[in-house]
């Protein structure tokens, strides 16, 4: 049985098309039950007492995590998700310590605001015209200016472009300057295993966990900035079991061929949606993540698109405005994420139903 038909066959059906795993994955009916019944645990014996008793599971969960990302050392936390991951590494920051961070111009927005909130200045590590990190223009960059952490978004919220960060992460070590990667949609998507000093992702994503949880590993180098009382504040301990039991799941499936499968969907999504005259392809046809952004070429209003692709005919995609990537972004696009149970004729159906725009 293909990857795909596996996936589908151990989630409820979907009814419409589900092209949105870079919002929030379609659960496991085994996660959903882990989740169902810790909660029912908790009923049954206290909710301390049942948190004590899915130690084991929650340890799978950070081993797994430790394993996928190539961190043995790390320390992982559970948190409520990427920015909440964020916010803690931010927060712990030595209030003594240098606050220029270099990103990528495409950064995440919402990762920017927390950093201006936490008095950091970003500069912009340089960049091809795709967007794409410029490998030899940074390896400058990092040993001429005066930077004190790097954060790199290996993959963007706006655009599927797959970042070099494994390297990006090697030259910012070289230069002895702490890195952090944003993991958001990269883990359970793309390789992971980056070297950084922590990364972070939510568990909603291409992981398939549950929402409201997520993850953060950190290495000793940086631990430092991870109080003591973090992990004793009150959490959706429920959410922790499924997303232990999410991504349990995906290392047994093999994340390679989690990647390549995922990879081919983005070809396909590519190929058909390349086909259409009033859309845009924003990302090369063989870029190797299962994001597809569409710009509109003329005049069409995007979140109106996505709201009449989901009223008639269940269609289920993003409007990425430009807040996403404020400094890159001109105009908002339709993002097309499927996941590995993506078939053709749901892309089909979508090319078809985006059509009937060019008349409008
Ligand atoms: C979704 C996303 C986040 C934020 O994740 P939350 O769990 O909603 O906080 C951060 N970075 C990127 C690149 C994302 O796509």
């Amino acid at each position: 049985m293909s990857l795909g038909d596996q996936w589908r066959q151990v989630r409820p059906p979907v009814l419409g098309v589900h092209l949105d795993s870079a919002a929030c994955s379609r659960q496991s009916l085994e996660t959903i039950r882990a989740v169902a019944q810790h909660a029912e645990h908790e009923a049954q014996i206290g909710g301390y007492v049942a948190q004590e008793a899915a130690t084991p599971v929650l340890d799978a969960g950070r081993a797994a995590v430790r394993q996928l990302t190539g961190m043995p050392e790390a320390q992982v936390q559970f948190t409520t998700g990427a920015a909440d991951a964020l916010r803690t590494l931010l927060q712990g920051w030595p209030a003594d310590a240098g606050r220029t961070i270099a990103c990528l111009p495409g950064e995440f927005g919402p990762n920017l605001m927390l950093m201006h909130h936490f008095g950091f200045t970003p500069v912009w590590l340089p960049v091809d015209g795709d967007g794409r990190a410029d490998l030899e223009g940074i390896e400058v960059f990092l040993r001429r200016e005066k930077i004190d952490l790097v954060h790199v978004t290996a993959l963007g919220s706006h655009r599927g472009t797959v970042q070099p960060a494994a390297e990006m992460v090697a030259m910012a070590r070289a230069a002895g300057i702490p890195v952090v990667v944003d993991s958001a949609q990269a883990l359970g998507h793309i390789d992971c295993t980056h070297g950084a000093d922590a990364m972070y992702a939510p568990s909603r994503k291409w992981l398939a966990g549950p929402r409201g949880v997520g993850v953060l590993a950190i290495n000793p180098s940086l631990a430092h900035l991870i109080p003591q009382w973090a992990g004793h504040v009150e959490a959706h301990v429920a959410g922790w079991v499924g997303l232990s039991v999410a991504v349990g799941r995906h290392l047994a499936a093999g994340p390679e061929q989690v990647q390549g499968a995922l990879a081919e969907r983005g070809r396909s999504a590519r190929k058909i949606l390349g086909e259409l005259k009033d859309w845009r392809v924003v990302e090369a046809v063989d870029e190797p993540s299962a994001i597809t952004t569409i710009e509109p070429v003329g005049d069409i209003d995007v979140v109106a698109v996505r709201a009449g692709l989901i009223e008639e005919h269940a269609i289920v995609t993003t409007a990425a405005e430009t807040m996403r990537a404020p400094f890159v972004m001109t105009k908002p696009v339709l993002r097309i994420s499927p996941h590995v149970d993506g078939t053709d004729e749901e892309l089909e159906l979508l090319a078809k139903a985006l059509a009937p725009l060019r008349r409008a």
